[in-house]
């Protein structure tokens, strides 16, 4: 894809958009990520621009989550819109601040263990979810909740919740229990 777009460095080719898969490592695991940058077809410089380091960036932090053990962008997307929530809502009811949630989905920012551990009990439980709203005073939600979400009371069907479990603990890339054990003071390097 060419972007027509002059290449800053020589002033004479042009840039076009390229990707990559190159390894990453974190905590002793590897992964193939994207790498997004620039390429002129003149002097054959590669840079990545403003656009492309958040690409970047936000592949490794939806990485690195995965292997600390937090719920990924999607999953916290997925949990949201699983209790018909917006994401200003979900801020007043889970906290973290206005655009909190914009940024974990996004992958911008990694929510703390505290903030994790609270979305996982919601998601795992209407029950929980509900006296959530009880305690912050969202009642109107909480009426909407009622009528909407009584489907969604999974943990009912304890064979599923078993499969579901099981699954979970066989999962290399998803098993909170041990990598937190592993936890270091290196993670809050990238909380920002
Ligand atoms: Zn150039």
């Amino acid at each position: 894809m060419n972007t027509q777009e002059l290449c800053p460095l020589c002033g004479e080719g042009h840039v076009t958009l390229q990707v990559e898969q190159v390894e990453n490592e974190y905590k002793g695991q590897k992964a193939l990520l994207p790498q997004h940058f620039k390429q002129c077809n003149h002097c054959g410089s590669d840079f990545a621009g403003a656009a492309e380091a958040k690409l970047n960036k936000r592949a490794l932090m939806a990485w690195r989550k995965q292997v600390d053990g937090l719920l990924t962008g999607r999953e916290i997307t997925a949990l949201r819109t699983q209790y018909k929530l917006t994401q200003a809502q979900a801020a007043q009811l889970f906290g973290g601040g206005p655009v909190a949630f914009s940024k974990y989905e996004n992958d911008d920012v990694a929510q703390s263990e505290a903030m994790d551990t609270l979305l996982r009990v919601v998601r795992r439980s209407a029950e929980a979810f509900r006296a959530l709203l009880e305690e912050k005073g969202m009642p109107e939600v909480s009426a909407e909740v009622a009528q909407t979400n009584r489907p969604a009371l999974r943990l009912l069907d304890t064979n599923q919740y078993r499969i579901e479990r099981q699954r979970e603990e066989l999962s290399p890339h998803y098993n909170p229990r041990a990598f937190r054990t592993f936890k270091s003071t290196e993670d809050t390097v990238w909380k920002n």
